[in-house]
């Protein structure tokens, strides 16, 4: 999210002529470590550049700005260093590093002290950013209202409706909709006053976040629609599959359905070429929801079947028990409900500890459906129990509904809260009529059923979903590899590029290990590709143990792989590889009832005449070619 706000600097001077001369040099700078030509001082010069390369890569920009801190330091005025800092912050934000984040924050923000200074609202921002992260919400406003004053104090708009922004987001997380919307629609109209596309994209998503929760939802439509169009200009995929998603949610609920399809449809075309497989099972789900509301549970667990081939790239846990208790309901929907119970059991056994109990959300939402579930199966005294056990929690849920963990998930099932306390009371009158009856009539327990389990609807998940997957934004660009967690191929070259720099400028040596899996396509073709990913995520494992902590390990192409080892001669590096082959080849990988090995082989190069990163990687490259045409299972070095 961070990444997206770019008129920083311009920003940060508050003089249109600086901007409107930023802006023009941005245009010239080509992504890579060369200075333009500037009158600007050396910091700013260096902001500028790295946000030429940030939307190309993020790392490379970072460890820019890192190899220059020192350079900096020596000529920069305090304004322009916190300037400095706080891009540093600001990248790191974006990249989910929460604690280089802080770090720089805290250190731009000593820089200017009691100044009052535009930088020191963003870097104010930063700081709350942090915080927020940590669901520490009361230390986060303190620092956005802190920001928000310096931005009014030094009449710049921009971070006035940043500030804005920042806070009615709490506001909303809060469950604080009234207000969250009062600020969030002036943070607009500043949007549309400065005409800034990237604070107009974040203030659109979080309106059609806000009116889905108020439950307006063709105004959530219409603010969808307009953050589409945003993205669009921004030209920025991750983005616009973040509005296509929010965008179908909103037609499931409006229940146009043939609509919804097309969204979902469109985002999966989108997704497909997206490294973010996540997006993927986003879209199956999608299509599975419509499925299931147009009562066609075939279809639907058609869906659910292909989305949950993506699910294992999901990473947050509530998405997952989304997922379950979503096809919890489409089993028991299509009569199935003792499927429908081990299926849900699932979902229980992924929540954390913490929400096993009833009183939360979560754990509420598991009750609620299990009681359904034993009702259709007719153990109506289980499923009497259950319900009336999530009734009570529901009572204890709301008394203690300040717990922050509790918080963070009240605001998630708020439309579900909303309906339980009109239905609280009547609900509490038919448990009372049931008991004085005693539960007799089967008859009229199952009309309860149906009448008071039928709030239990899917669309209150996606009101859930719809939060997480906004928040995600604030870490999209990763550096790992979703798969098997080790540093994608941007990180490698990023890192290896700067590592090789600074081995040459010190004279020391640094080699690097080319590992390409043998044969591969035929573990595929045997054993199913599910089991070759399994091999993949062993191999980083392995990998990793055979590697100090400072060496770069990274999954560079679909079965190869790179280390980056600095300080390391070639024999040594021939050592370690010789030592990976041989833990490889005596790993023995079971995958279902299949038992097998994989072998790999090898290419090893160590830096020489101060050649680049990329003469060695294709020195290590011809290498592998080398050990291949070897016969395979076997290291080969660069001549
Ligand atoms: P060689 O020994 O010459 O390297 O043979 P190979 O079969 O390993 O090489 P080839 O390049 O022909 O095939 C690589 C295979 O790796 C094909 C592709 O399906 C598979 N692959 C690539 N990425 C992934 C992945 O993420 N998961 C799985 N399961 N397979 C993958
Ligand atoms: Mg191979
Ligand atoms: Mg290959």
């Amino acid at each position: 999210m961070r990444k997206l706000f770019t008129a920083q600097i311009a920003a940060n001077s508050g003089l249109t002529g600086l901007l409107l001369l930023l802006l023009l040099s941005v245009g010239l700078v080509r992504a890579d470590d060369r200075e333009y030509p500037s009158d600007l001082p050396l910091a700013d010069q260096l902001v500028a550049q790295a946000r030429a390369m940030e939307s190309d890569d993020i790392n490379k920009a970072i460890l820019m700005l890192k190899n220059r801190e020192k350079e900096v330091k020596k000529v920069a005025s305090s304004g322009e260093l916190a300037r400095f800092y706080n891009k540093l912050s600001e990248l790191n934000s974006t990249l989910g590093h929460l604690a280089e984040q802080r770090e720089y924050a805290t250190k731009g923000l000593a820089l200017i002290g009691d100044e009052t200074v535009p930088i020191g609202a963003d870097l104010n921002y930063n700081l709350g950013i942090v915080y927020e992260m940590n669901a520490d919400f009361e230390s986060a406003l303190k620092y956005y209202r802190k920001g928000l004053e310096i931005a009014q104090l030094t009449n710049h708009l921009l971070y006035q409706g940043r500030g804005k922004l920042f806070i009615s987001l709490v506001y909303t997380f809060d469950g604080d909709y009234e207000r969250a919307l009062e600020i969030m629609t002036e943070s607009y109209v500043i949007a549309q006053q400065v005409n800034d596309d990237d604070l107009t994209w974040e203030v659109l998503n979080g309106l059609h976040i806000l009116y889905g929760n108020l439950n307006d939802d063709e105004k959530a439509l219409e603010v969808g629609l307009q953050a589409l169009e945003t993205s669009r200009r921004l030209g920025i995929k991750a983005l616009r599959i973040v509005d296509l998603h929010n965008i179908g949610l909103t037609q499931l609920n409006l229940k146009q359905y043939e609509q919804a399809n097309q969204t979902f449809e469109e985002m999966r075309l989108e997704s497909e070429t997206s490294t973010e497989l996540s997006d993927m099972y986003n879209a199956y789900k999608g299509f599975a929801v419509v499925a299931f509301e147009m009562d066609q549970g075939d279809r639907a667990l058609d869906y659910l079947t292909k989305a949950e081939e993506y699910l294992p790239h999901v990473q947050e846990v509530m998405v997952q028990i989304d997922f379950y208790l979503i096809k919890a309901r489409v089993l028991s929907k299509e009569d199935q409900p003792s499927l429908a119970l081990e299926v849900l059991s699932i979902a229980e056994q992924k929540m954390p500890l913490k929400y096993h109990k009833n009183d939360n959300r979560l754990g509420l939402a598991v009750l609620r459906s299990k009681s359904r579930f034993h009702a259709e199966l007719n153990n109506y005294k289980n499923a009497y129990e259950l319900l009336k056990s999530h009734s009570d929690g529901l009572r204890i849920f709301r008394r203690e509904k300040t717990q922050t963990a509790i918080r963070k998930l009240r605001v998630s099932f708020d439309v579900e809260r909303n309906e339980s306390r009109n239905n609280m009371l009547a609900k509490d009158n038919e448990i009372k009529a049931l008991q004085l009856k005693q539960a007799t009539s089967e008859q009229q327990i199952q009309i309860f059923f149906l009448v008071v389990l039928g709030m239990l609807s899917v669309g209150l998940i996606f009101v859930m979903y719809r939060q997480l997957h906004s928040r995600r934004q604030l870490k999209t660009i990763a550096e790992t590899d979703s798969l098997t967690e080790l540093f994608n191929r941007r990180y490698a070259f990023a890192s290896g590029e700067q590592m090789v720099k600074e081995g040459n400028e010190g004279d020391s040596p640094l080699s690097v290990i080319m590992f390409d899996l043998d044969h591969f396509k035929t573990i595929n073709d045997t054993y199913g590709h599910p089991a070759g990913d399994l091999v993949l995520k062993t191999i980083g494992e392995i990998s990793k143990g055979c590697l100090r902590g400072s060496d770069v390990l990274a999954r560079i192409g679909g079965e190869e792989f790179i280390a980056i080892l600095p300080g390391v001669k070639l024999e040594m590096a021939e050592f370690i590889a010789g030592r990976l082959k041989d833990k490889l080849e005596t790993f023995q990988q079971q995958h279902e009832q299949n038992k097998f090995f994989v072998t790999a082989s090898f290419g090893v190069a160590q830096n020489k005449d101060k050649d680049d990163f990329e003469h060695l990687i294709h020195r290590a490259d011809k290498a592998l070619y080398q050990a291949k045409d070897n016969g395979r299972n076997c290291v080969a070095l660069a001549g």
